[in-house]
């Protein structure tokens, strides 16, 4: 439709999922931080972006989450026993709830009683 002039592909940054190998815009990526806990690391979900230390990206959706947790590239990305459950939980509530508007639950106002 437009004639647009050569470099209209939008400036996004790509990253690589580590579940299906892909390349792919950083916005439809999620990216999980490996958080430091004695040792240990803790897979957490970065939902906000703004967590710091080191990160790994993956598709939306439980597919390549578990193809990630099934070639245990998390091990790899963050280097040491990356502990996922809190990032499993975060992807199982994500299934759970296809619209994306997780935890959102729509309660009414208590309404007026009298
Ligand atoms: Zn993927």
């Amino acid at each position: 439709m437009s004639p647009a002039a050569s470099g209209a592909a939008a400036h996004v940054p790509q990253r690589t999922c580590i579940g299906c190998r892909k390349t792919d815009d950083q916005a439809v990526l999620m990216r999980l931080v490996g958080v430091d806990m004695d040792g240990r690391i803790a897979v957490q979900v970065d939902e906000h972006r703004r967590m710091s230390g080191r990160g790994a990206w993956v598709h939306r959706g439980t597919a390549c989450f578990a193809a990630a947790l099934r070639r245990r590239a998390f091990h790899r990305a963050f280097r040491g026993q990356a502990d996922t459950t809190d990032a499993e939980a975060w992807f199982k509530a994500l299934e759970d709830a296809p619209t994306g508007s997780k935890l959102e639950t729509v309660q009414p106002e208590s309404g007026s009683e009298i």
